[in-house]
């Protein structure tokens, strides 16, 4: 038995056999074919047939959205121009796996040069190529693995593409080499509820059908498990199971101190599904999504709609919205127009409305109009806040549309630095851990190279949650967090430890989180934060929390 370490996403425990996703195929060398045109013609046809029937039979056996996508994968694979391309390039003495390689891979040029429904095809082009390409080599197709039953799936990290088709029936758990706790895998993984851990950088020795323990709760992959180690982590499943059937009670610690379990929602459809959940409002409305499809800002009576929908769905409840947060990892072509080096420290956020003001007037009408409509309590507050002066200009303008509670968020090390400051302004501040993370260390939140160092339980990051938290206490006003620092259990009780007054998460966190708030008295998530505190590094921070959790102080 051997335990490997990594960063676990959730509470969840499970076992089973590993399926390990096969890393994409080195590009073929241009050879000459030893086996001739004619026997090369006959392989391709018969890798090409069989790819094209497996796409179809997993699409029969999948249904729904993912049927019709590999159907049409099917249909690619089998297209005959595509096939006269692989003819020409076998007839001039190529090897089947190149001339594959290269007819799909100028077709995909071709596609991808179109723009559009086409042009993102393109990836699914590939998918088929490397999937015929594995089928002459006889080795493994890429991608998810489909063993035939259900399996713990071990990857480098998951693209976005490879996990559109995820089988949660087949999936029991997810094991990553490579990401961190803020990684589209962790994210993916939250929000389905699936049992992870990310960055088990030793999990690369796993071999498929190894039998492993998954325990996300102590981000500990048990290797060989003993049949007493299974029965035990049934039994916690079983219990797990039991504990998200309880009934849902509002946020609160052990000894009773409130701690409002809100929703980070990023579209008024999901408001009902965040409720059944238990979310006791919304600490996060995520206002994009209404502007990154369209080429301008939609409407007043666009935006008044969408928001009266939202609202509608919390009737006496806590709403925050926030004001658009353009940039970086959220372009809009028209606010941010110009290029920037590094558009993260550029004109975002706050930033960006100022710049525009007139959106953030428009947005703020629609906000009030729907306010005036509906019983919610709605704040609002505004992105990217660095300065004590933006805070006192986003007050004062949110004040002009009768926004009764106005605050910011804290993303930027400045603003939470000078929390006491900004917070004699702001009706409120929220954290958005996932920001503060990529400033306070400065490393890219979309840069996989950099991943590790995106880790808020950095000591760095948790003392300027502190620093925040103290600002909050000073002025007595709610420091909220928002960012998916809030949806790991453990770190919920050090942020709350730290000052936290309301923590805001995908729903699906949300039962995770409450279970484990019980478990731990406000004076115990202090001693436990200090332990994180007292740390020089977020893996000696997490371990600290774990072992302080796990040794409750003695009377
Ligand atoms: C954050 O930065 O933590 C946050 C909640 O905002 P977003 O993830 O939308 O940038
Ligand atoms: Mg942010």
């Amino acid at each position: 038995m051997t335990e490997l370490r990594g960063v676990g996403i959730g509470l969840g425990i499970t076992h089973g056999p590993i399926a390990r996703m096969a890393e994409p195929l080195p590009a073929p060398e241009d050879v000459p074919s030893a086996l001739g045109a004619d026997a090369e013609t006959a392989r391709v046809r018969e890798a090409i047939a069989a790819v094209a029937r497996e796409l179809e039979e997993r699409g029969a056996t999948a249904g729904g959205a993912a049927q019709e996508v590999l159907e049409a994968q099917a249909m690619m694979a089998e297209d005959p121009a595509l096939e006269d391309e692989v003819g020409t390039r076998l007839a001039a003495g190529k090897t089947g796996e190149f001339a594959v390689f290269d007819a799909f891979a100028s077709f995909r040029d071709q596609l991808a040069a179109m723009g559009g429904y086409l042009g993102e095809r393109a990836a699914d082009l590939d998918d088929v190529a490397q999937r015929v390409i594995a089928r002459l080599r006889g080795v493994a197709a890429p991608g998810v693995p489909d063993p035939g039953h259900p399996f713990v799936l071990v990857a480098k990290d998951l693209a976005p593409a490879d996990t559109a088709l995820l089988d949660l029936d087949k999936v029991l758990a997810l094991i990553t080499t490579e990401g961190g706790p803020t990684s589209h895998t962790a994210i993916l993984a939250r929000e389905k509820s699936i049992v992870a851990i990310v960055g088990v950088t030793a999990a690369s020795g796993l071999a498929d059908g190894d039998t492993v323990i998954v325990d996300a709760a102590a981000g500990i992959v048990t290797t060989e498990p003993t049949a007493d180690e299974i029965a035990q982590a049934e039994r916690r499943e079983a219990d797990r199971a039991a504990a998200a059937d309880a009934p849902i009670t509002p946020g609160a610690l052990a000894d009773g101190t409130a701690v409002p379990l809100l929703a980070n929602l990023g579209k008024p459809a999901d408001a009902a599904k965040a409720v059944e959940l238990g979310a006791e409002g919304v600490g996060l409305f995520r206002t994009e999504f209404l502007f990154l499809s369209s080429s301008q800002a939609p409407t007043v009576e666009e935006q008044t709609k969408a928001y009266t929908e939202l609202l509608a769905a919390f009737p006496g409840k806590k709403v925050v919205v926030r004001a658009l947060d353009a940039g970086a990892d959220k372009p809009l072509a028209f606010l941010n127009d110009a290029h920037e080096e590094n558009p993260a420290l550029g004109l975002r956020g706050l930033r960006a409305l100022r710049a525009s003001e007139d959106i953030l007037r428009e947005q703020l009408t629609a906000l009030a109009n729907a306010d005036a409509a509906t019983e919610a309590d709605l704040w609002v507050m505004a992105p990217m806040v660095s300065t004590v002066e933006e805070t006192e200009y986003f007050v004062t303008i949110a004040r002009e549309y009768g926004i009764k509670t106005a605050g910011v968020m804290v993303e930027v090390p400045s603003s939470a630095l000078l929390a006491d400051k900004v917070l004699a302004h702001a009706d409120f501040a929220s954290i958005g851990t996932n920001d503060l993370t990529q400033y306070t260390l400065a490393a890219d939140r979309l840069l996989g190279s950099v991943s590790s160092f995106q880790d808020p339980w950095h000591p760095a990051v948790l003392q300027l949650v502190k620093t925040t938290g103290d600002g909050g206490a000073k002025h007595g006003k709610p420091v909220g967090i928002c960012g998916e620092a809030a949806a790991d259990p453990l770190l919920a009780v050090v942020l709350v430890g730290l000052g936290a007054t309301t923590l805001s998460m995908a729903p699906t966190a949300l039962a995770d989180v409450r279970a484990t708030l019980l478990n731990h008295s406000l004076d115990d998530a202090k001693r436990i934060a200090e332990a994180a505190l007292a740390a020089s590094d977020a893996a000696s921070a997490r371990t600290a929390a774990q072992d302080a959790a796990a040794h409750p102080k003695e009377n």
